[in-house]
């Protein structure tokens, strides 16, 4: 086998367009930052991994500026030196650095798997016990334009048979007028496709008690994270409070906090985005909680890259307990395709890919032509 040693890690900062802005409670992007970390071993294998928020730092307080400096300064000297199939033990190390971001341990966590399994000419999902599935249901996140329009996108998507589940994001409007929005675009596709809706953690209590039950009526079929992240007790309200499953994003980052949520009775199904959790390996442990207290896994997403996604995707097909679908939609936002091959897309579904390592390949040029200067 080839040196395993790690000799050198490469950040670079990409700013990739998107087909169109993607909206949040709080901000919109028309191009999404993604921090590129590459680490290359002795025997001149280079794995990636990405670290991705959702636009910027509003999410959970870290940024690709913020990602750089951490993998810059306090991650790389930890893993020089040390041997890509080492991961628990440099994962333990860095723990013993850096507390929290996670944003940006995961993309070193990442690279770390694509890396090993690159050497050993497996795909990183061999190196999590192996792929049970090859291909994972994916709901498309829907944009914020004039309901008109969001309705003609999503029977787009339906009749070409790309998703068949939407997700909308609430709690930049007015909540009545936010909520009589969703529950046209829910009728207008009844008996077609299922509509869930996230707030991103922007309403209040007293908002949600009045609000959500119209939405329930009207046939949403699932509510994530209405409420502030820490106020468990109030989710757990809510939870008891409608016929619809809750699930839990902001609430979740860490194994404790899904066990948290467990024995509060918060939510039904747990958001896991194995960027917030910090990588492959404690996104595992954060699933495995769920699963003992009988909990649902949703394969989230970060407006994650191909690297990112590619990731994701290993996780869900080689992880019993992401029973929830995925969102793994990241490259469909992006107008620049990242990959020589791209990620493949097909009835309501995204594919494993196959070959070592996350099973992608970079094109370099398209990463030059986005990279930040
Ligand atoms: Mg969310």
């Amino acid at each position: 086998m080839s040196d395993l040693s790690i000799v050198s890690v490469e950040t670079t900062v990409l700013d990739v367009p998107l087909v169109r802005p993607h909206k949040f409670a709080t901000t919109s992007m028309d191009a999404q930052p993604i921090l590129l970390v590459g680490i290359t071993t002795g025997g001149g294998v280079t794995g990636y991994g990405e670290g991705v928020v959702p636009g910027g730092p509003w999410w959970g307080g870290e940024s690709v500026e913020t990602m750089q400096a951490v993998v810059e300064r306090y991650l790389v000297p930890v893993l020089i030196g040390r041997r890509v199939d080492e991961i628990t033990g440099i994962m333990a190390d860095i723990e013993r650095v850096v507390a929290g971001a996670r944003f940006a341990k995961a993309a070193v966590d990442i690279a770390l798997h694509d890396a090993w399994a690159r050497c050993l000419d497996v795909p990183v999902h061999t190196l999590l016990g192996g792929a049970f599935r090859t291909s994972v249901d994916v709901t498309w996140a829907l944009g914020s334009a004039p309901v008109e329009e969001i309705i003609a996108e999503a029977r787009e998507k339906i009749e070409s048979r790309k998703h068949f589940s939407f997700k909308l994001k609430m709690g930049a409007l007015d909540p009545a007028t936010d909520t009589e929005r969703v529950l046209r675009v829910t009728e207008a596709l009844a008996g077609q496709a299922g509509v869930r809706v996230d707030f991103n953690a922007r309403w209040d209590r007293l908002t949600a008690l009045r609000h959500l039950p119209w939405l329930a009526d009207g046939g949403v079929q699932l509510i994530e994270q209405p409420t502030p992240g820490e106020q468990l007790e109030v989710l757990a309200e809510l939870n008891a409070l409608l016929p619809i499953p809750v699930m839990a994003d902001e609430s979740v980052h860490t194994p404790h906090d899904a066990l948290e949520v467990a024995r509060r009775g918060a939510a039904d199904v747990i958001a896991v985005k194995t960027t917030k959790c910090g990588g492959l390996r404690r996104s595992r442990e954060v699933v495995a909680v769920a699963r003992a207290a009988g909990l649902a896994c949703h394969g989230a997403t970060s407006i994650e890259g191909p690297i990112g996604t590619a990731a994701s995707i290993h996780f869900a097909c080689a992880e019993p307990g992401i029973d929830f679908g995925t969102e793994l939609f990241g490259p469909l936002l992006f107008s620049e395709e990242l990959l020589q091959e791209p990620l493949r897309y097909s009835d309501g579904q995204v594919h494993l890919p196959t070959g070592p390592g996350l099973g992608v390949e970079l094109n370099m040029d398209a990463v030059k032509r986005w990279t930040r200067n």
